[in-house]
């Protein structure tokens, strides 16, 4: 399975998945892209980005791979920095996008929904695939506030 680089498999919102078991499935297909070769450095995939349409990502923090269910961000900061960042669907073109310095993401979990607070890098991961999901990216950022 490829990254997408493909802007109409990117730029539009992914839906909900039906069920705790069905976004595992597609968490685990995105881990193994993140396995091996140019994509083992990722610190992060979305659905999307292998030309999915389901909201599902997996983080891959100090290279433990953890998978989000219908995720949204429920709280943030008021404070935010301006983050140079990279991305799997655009090699080797960086861009400097908006982030807060923290966010509580809700997601599903086997007995339900729940809260989780994130900061520093890993924050900022959360908000990167938050918007993949989104259907935007760190080259289509929104105007003005709307960062999610
Ligand atoms: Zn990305």
């Amino acid at each position: 399975m490829k990254i997408t680089t493909n802007r109409d498999h990117l730029n539009f919102q992914c839906t909900d998945c039906n069920s705790y078991a069905d976004g595992i499935k597609i968490g685990n297909k995105l881990k193994t892209v993140c396995l091996f070769g140019k994509n083992k450095d990722a610190v992060g995939l979305a659905h999307n980005q292998i030309a999915g349409n389901k909201k599902v990502y997996i983080t891959k923090f100090n290279s433990i791979p953890k998978i989000y269910i219908n995720p949204s961000i429920v709280d943030k900061s008021d404070s935010y920095f301006y983050a140079e960042e990279g991305c799997m669907s655009y090699p080797n073109k960086k861009n400097k996008v908006k982030r807060y310095d923290w966010v509580v993401v809700r997601h599903l979990k086997q007995d339900g929904y729940i809260e989780e607070k994130f900061d520093g890098f890993l924050g900022t991961i959360h908000q990167h695939e938050i918007q993949h999901l989104n259907g935007i990216d760190i080259h289509h950022q929104p105007i003005g506030d709307n960062n999610e």
